[in-house]
């Protein structure tokens, strides 16, 4: 029983690093999504910049990665967000 609790101790913590990942890479697809609403409502243009998002009230503030606050990259031509911390394939 002891020994089960260490157990899950340890992977607990394993867990919550990968979950911060995990957490990243769900709120890069989030913005996506966010992106590809403004995409259908401005006649398939996407928006230059998240800023356009901010601004437009569709992002509460610019996203940030939960791991250090870095802000996510945009690119406007593909409508893809990034996250130098947490690079999805
Ligand atoms: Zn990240």
């Amino acid at each position: 029983m002891i020994v089960g609790c260490e157990k899950q101790t340890g992977s607990y913590t394993t867990v919550h690093h990968s979950g911060m990942a995990a957490t990243c890479n769900a709120n890069q697809r989030t913005i996506e999504a966010t992106v590809q609403a403004y995409k259908m409502t401005h006649g398939g243009a996407l928006p230059a910049s998240l800023y356009e998002l901010v601004d437009g009230g569709q992002l509460g503030s610019y996203p940030r990665c939960p791991e250090d606050g870095t802000r996510y990259t945009y690119n406007p031509a593909t409508g893809k967000v990034s996250c130098p911390n947490h690079p999805r394939n």
